[in-house]
């Protein structure tokens, strides 16, 4: 068999899927390391899948997502970017995830180098490498709150650079970049006329600073590929609903790509999403609103573990944890986290190397949950100081 799949990434789930499997056996488990919503997708959304399925929506849809959705996600991107689109601008895709992978597939080729700034979502290298190009991780430190480096950026280009993966809200670091941090990238993908690619599905849950789009800026239209879904903002991860915006010849590589993968999403989904979109257009703010009180609480609930540095997230589900002054490695911290207490965390080093000595907590848990999950890792780790200190 070939090896497409590769990198940290890979097997980054291992801990959570054997978390999931003794929960399902009964195992008093707390999940903490997934970011899916544990709200259930609005009624309203749900009862339009069940319409069209009643109504007999089963067969094969449009390539490239029903006109009337593409529609809705073209006028929506307009008012938000003041970029004149079309829905012929727009591909409907399996996910946020799909969209990664297909316009990753239509950018990128052998001999090429992406730029991707790490801490990066998990899957970014194998979307990039399934290409044949070559991923070129750019490190966001710690110590600066995990901004990003516009100085490593721009010494990363080479000449055989082809796009640069954007994430903003970021996962895991909840990172919201500026407008001026955002427009300095601009400038050099422009200067050295990249793609860009830019992730945007924790767009709607900002906490602190404001969303801007890199496609919304001037000359930028024509690099950007603008992707996103729904399973966060409207708690959706299940629907595999997701899309990519673009210039029309980026969006119609996608479609060829999409006929031989995908061959349509499902009716009832598109039908789901549309009044997602529409009569459910504000309840992402609902949301952000009860993530925002966890995130606090969480952050709250940590307190008592002096040994750890939460790095306080502007948006999105997750918080990274600095866990060096335990002493332990973040693999071996989200190990025996697991197997003393029963919660589950991420070890973050997956997400990239400057996210080492760092674990990911995510806050899509109920706030009892939350409270009984922080009290089992402070009391974790005051078991780990107490181990210090007679040895
Ligand atoms: N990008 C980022 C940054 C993510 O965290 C995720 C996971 N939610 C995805 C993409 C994939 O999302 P989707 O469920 O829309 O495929
Ligand atoms: N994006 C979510 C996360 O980072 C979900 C990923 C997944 O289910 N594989 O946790």
């Amino acid at each position: 068999l070939t090896k497409r799949v590769t990198g940290a990434g890979a097997s980054a789930w291992d801990l959570h899927s054997k978390a999931l499997q003794e929960k399902s056996e009964g195992k008093d488990v707390i999940v903490m390391s997934v970011g899916d919503p544990d709200f259930s997708t609005p009624e309203k959304i749900t009862a339009a899948a069940k319409d069209a399925l009643d109504a007999g929506d089963t067969h094969y849809t449009e390539l490239t997502g029903r006109y009337e959705l593409r529609d809705i996600l073209a006028k929506r991107h307009s008012r938000l970017t003041k970029q004149p689109v079309t829905a012929d601008n727009v591909i409907v895709l399996a996910g946020a995830q799909c969209a990664l992978f297909t316009s990753s597939l239509c950018i990128a080729t052998q001999g090429d180098e992406i730029i991707a700034l790490e801490p990066m979502y998990i899957t970014y290298e194998a979307s990039i490498c399934v290409t044949g190009a070559t991923i070129v991780p750019v490190s966001q430190l710690a110590e600066t709150g995990f901004r990003p480096d516009i100085k490593a950026i721009e010494d990363a280009i080479t000449p055989k650079t082809k796009a640069i993966f954007l994430t903003t809200p970021n996962n895991p670091t909840g990172v919201v970049m500026t407008q001026t941090e955002l427009e300095k990238i601009a400038q050099l993908a422009q200067a050295h006329n990249l793609w860009v690619i830019a992730d945007e599905v924790y767009s709607d849950l900002i906490f602190a600073g404001e969303h801007v789009s890199i496609g919304s800026l001037p000359g930028m239209a024509e690099r950007t590929v603008t992707i996103s879904s729904l399973s966060k903002s409207h708690a959706m991860t299940g629907w595999r609903l997701g899309w990519a915006i673009g210039p029309r010849h980026l969006i119609q590589a996608m479609e060829k790509i999409a006929l031989c993968m995908l061959y349509g999403l499902p009716g009832f989904s598109q039908e789901a999403a549309k009044v997602a979109l529409t009569d459910l257009a504000n309840e992402p703010k609902r949301m952000k609103e009860i993530y925002h009180k966890r995130r606090d609480l969480t952050l709250k609930s940590l307190k008592p573990a002096t040994t750890l540095l939460p790095h306080c997230p502007q948006a999105g589900m997750f918080l990274l944890v600095d866990i060096r002054s335990t002493g332990l490695t973040s693999r071996e911290f989200a190990e025996n986290l697991y197997s003393q207490t029963g919660v589950c965390v991420l070890d973050a080093e997956p997400f990239g190397h400057s996210a080492k000595g760092h674990i990911r907590l995510s806050f899509t848990l109920s706030e009892e949950q939350i409270v009984e999950g922080c009290r089992r890792i402070c009391e974790f780790c005051d078991s780990l100081s107490q181990q210090k200190t007679f040895a």
